[in-house]
Order: structure tokens, then sequence, then C-alpha cells
């Protein structure tokens, strides 16, 4: 199934739940890069802007004016060397950066800033005013103020850290959204998460409340005029998906309330992103019971679980696709699994008829570009079948006992490899999965049936 058009700009191919995806159009526009390095009169600094990516970004407290184009990011540097840098589109106006109450001087270097942090062994505040110049698709800025920015152009809407393994906090205020429209947005989240987590949805929204789990915690959706039937038919199972994912891997982390919000990419993408505790599901799934609960998955892996490297990119859509057909069966029964099953095995096989490389798990840590790369194509179809085939080999009971676990060693902590979870079915169940691992993640070819592990 198509999830891309072909005429899609490449920023709109970074489709968080997209599926097996065309290639994005060589000619399509590209993400601006060429905008002549500006900088910021010196202050009282005493250094000059540094290159330092490892300087990790801890808190973020954002303040968006919709209305008005602007944007004030306060941003929390971790401890660390002279020096910080972060993901920005040079396409942003930099209205000024403050640090310790005076100017900070910085050094912008295509979607790159630099600034003059100076060495600490504390956090380090830096304030970062901007003005966002038109509400443009390749920004990651949809017309409605609504954003478009997974899974590495945060930086087309914030100042950030797109790498998934550093996590942040972050506090959310929206302001002159227009009379008449509904901005939808976690006030704050406390969980370290990655960039690509941070998001907001803007439009003639009406809240479905569609009841609380066990442990309590409360499930909607969000709908635009004339969407209710069809959005209640996609999420008829979402409370009880959520519920089994709580019940099974552990305490959701992302706070009180969750669930879809339903979003207009104008045919460009399609699915949904995963933008807990709000995930964003695309129009044209609404009536999708599985990407709907797919997207809930993500709270435990992908979000929750922070993936360590892009190359690791399956331990966050490979498991969540398992994890959804899992829901599917958890909700509907073994049927409608069946269906979900041969729904992804169609994939995979129109997959592996394709012209691309079927490999799904990478060496290296963000070496690959998980899109122009082609990280992301087989990770959710290669790794659903692969935890299949795990279950199949060491029972349901041990699986599941190796991803709470990873689930609750990570969740908000330390991210996590592929590697990670290879380890954890190991001790639980004594199997060494790493033969069958590259036999689904590592080879050209496909294994010859789901007894392969
Ligand atoms: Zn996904």
């Amino acid at each position: 199934m198509l999830r891309i058009k072909t005429t899609a700009l490449v920023v709109l191919a970074m489709c968080g739940c997209q599926r097996e995806a065309s290639e994005p159009r060589a000619d399509a526009a590209p993400v601006p890069t060429s905008k002549s390095a500006s900088t910021q009169p010196a202050a009282d600094q005493p250094n000059p802007p540094t290159p330092n990516p490892a300087r990790g970004i801890a808190n973020m407290d954002l303040q968006v004016d919709v209305g008005g184009r602007r944007a004030i990011a306060e941003l929390s540097f971790e401890p660390g060397a002279a020096g910080a840098s972060c993901g920005f589109v040079a396409d942003l106006e930099l209205a000024r950066v403050d640090h310790a109450g005076a100017k900070l001087p910085f050094r912008r270097d295509g979607d790159t800033l630099h600034l003059a942090l100076p060495a600490s062994s504390t956090l380090e505040q830096v304030r970062v005013e901007y003005v966002i110049p038109d509400v443009d698709l390749r920004l990651g800025w949809l017309a409605n103020g609504s954003t478009l920015v997974w899974p590495d152009g945060c930086g087309r809407v914030f100042p950030c850290h797109p790498q998934p393994a550093d996590g942040l906090t972050f506090q959310l205020e929206l302001t002159g959204v227009p009379e008449g429209l509904t901005a939808v947005y976690p006030r704050q989240v406390q969980t370290q998460t990655p960039a690509y987590v941070v998001a907001w949805a803007v439009d003639e929204f009406t809240r479905i409340d569609l009841g609380a789990t066990e442990a309590g915690t409360q499930i909607a959706a969000w709908v635009r005029p004339g969407e209710e039937a069809a959005a209640r038919e996609g999420t008829a199972t979402l409370r009880a998906g959520f519920e089994f994912f709580e019940q099974t891997y552990g305490a959701y982390a992302f706070g009180p309330e969750a669930g879809s919000v339903i979003v207009d990419w104008r045919g460009q993408a399609y699915g949904g992103m995963e933008h807990h505790p709000y995930w964003h599901v695309d129009v044209t799934e609404l009536a999708d019971q599985e990407v709907h609960l797919h997207e809930a998955a993500h709270g435990w892996f992908g979000d929750g679980v922070r993936i360590r490297c892009w190359e690791d990119f399956i331990l966050s859509e490979g498991t969540t696709s398992y994890l959804s057909a899992r829901a599917v069966e958890a909700t509907s029964g073994p049927e409608a699994a069946s269906r979900t099953w041969a729904d992804f095995r169609d994939r995979l096989d129109r997959l592996q008829s394709g012209p691309h490389s079927k490999l799904a798990w990478f060496d290296g840590c963000n070496e690959h570009d998980v899109i122009a790369d082609g990280l992301f194509r087989n990770a959710y179809m290669r790794g659903a079948f692969f935890l299949r085939a795990v279950e199949a080999r060491v029972g349901r009971e041990s699986l599941d006992a190796a991803l709470r676990a990873v689930y609750q060693r990570h969740v908000g902590a330390a991210p996590a490899g592929v590697a990670d979870l290879l380890t954890e079915i190991h001790t639980q169940s004594g199997y060494d999965p790493r033969p069958c691992a590259n036999a689904w993640l590592r080879s050209e070819t496909l294994p010859l049936s789901l007894d392969s592990c």
C-alpha cells in the first residue's frame, strides 16, 4: 500500500508510521540549507560560538504564538565543555538568543545553530526567540499552524537535537490560536523522550471520550466536523488496546490522558505520528484500528523507550507493528489478528519484490540517514515478523517478559538498542535469538517460514 505520494516533498516523506513508502522524489524540494550564516553581535560571553553537538538538551519550555508566527524556546543544556549545537533550519529567523541575562553569540551553519555557551558543571539556560517567516510544508508547518516534523525534522519548528537518544522533557504553550479553532497538545511531558515527540495540531476539534483504562488513563480522540462516525469505528478498540499495553508491558509514562488526534496531511503523507500523549493520525487512516493501536504502542517503544541510534529503528517501528497486531488479537480476537498478519505479509512481500535493499537492521550509530539511506523502509514489517518468529520459538510469555523488562528498564531513562532486546530475550528464555535476527533483519532473502527461529 502506497503511504507516501511520490510527489511529496522530502520533509513529508518523514512520516512516522508510514508503511512501505515509495522513494522520495530525487528532485523534490530540499530542506533549505543555503541561507548564509548569520551571527548576533558579541556580548560579554568569553567564548566564540563553538560546535558541541554532544551537549544534550535536558528540557525545553516552548511558547508558540501560532497566529503571530513567533516562538520562544527556553532550552536547558546539560553540563559539558564549552559550546553547544542544535538543529534549526536556516529559514527560521532568529530574533535573539540570550544566556544569563545577556545576548549569547551564535553562528548559523546551514541548518545548525552553534552557541557560545560556556563550559559548565550545571544546566545552562538558553532563550531562543525566533520568527516563523511563513507557514510552509517544507518547514514542517501545515497551513493551519500544526506541525509535521517526524522523524528528524524537529529543527524545522524549534531548536532541537534530532537524534532519538537525546531525551528531553518539555513544557508547551500555544497562544494566538485563531477564533473557532482548538489546539491539541500536551502542556508538559515529564518523561525523557525524543524531540520528535513534541508536536501540536490546530483545527476545529471536538473531543470524543473513549473511557478510562483500568489503570485510570483517560483515552480520547479529537476529530473535525464530519469525522466522528469513522473515528468511532477506528478507535473502537483503542481503550482496550491501550489497557493491554499497560497491563502487559508496564505503566504509561506520558500522563493521565492520551489519544488520537485526526490531522490532514493533505495527501502528501499517510499513517500516523507518535506524538505522545496526543499522537496524530492522518484522516485517510481515520477508520483503521490498527493504525490507532500502532501509534498508541509507541508510548512504550519509540517514545517511552528511546532508540539509541537511527540504525536501531526496528526497535521502535518493528516492535510497535508487532504490538499493534497483538493488541488487535487482544481486543478483537484471533481471526482479526490473522487478517492483520495477512495484511502485514502482503506488505512484506511487496517490499521483498521491490527494488530496494531488504535490510532492516544496520551497523553503526547515526552514520546512516534514516530517510535517504532507507533505514525506515523494512523496519516495520521485517521487525514485526522477526518478533512473531521469536514468539513461535520461545513462547508468548517469554517474549512479553523480555519486552516488559526492556520497557521498564529504559522508559524515560537511558536509550536502548536492538541488541538490548536480543540480550533480554536470551535472558528470559534461554534461547539466543541472534542468528534468527540476522536471518530476518540482515538478509536480502526472507526465511522460509515462521519456524525459522
Ligand atoms: Zn510507527
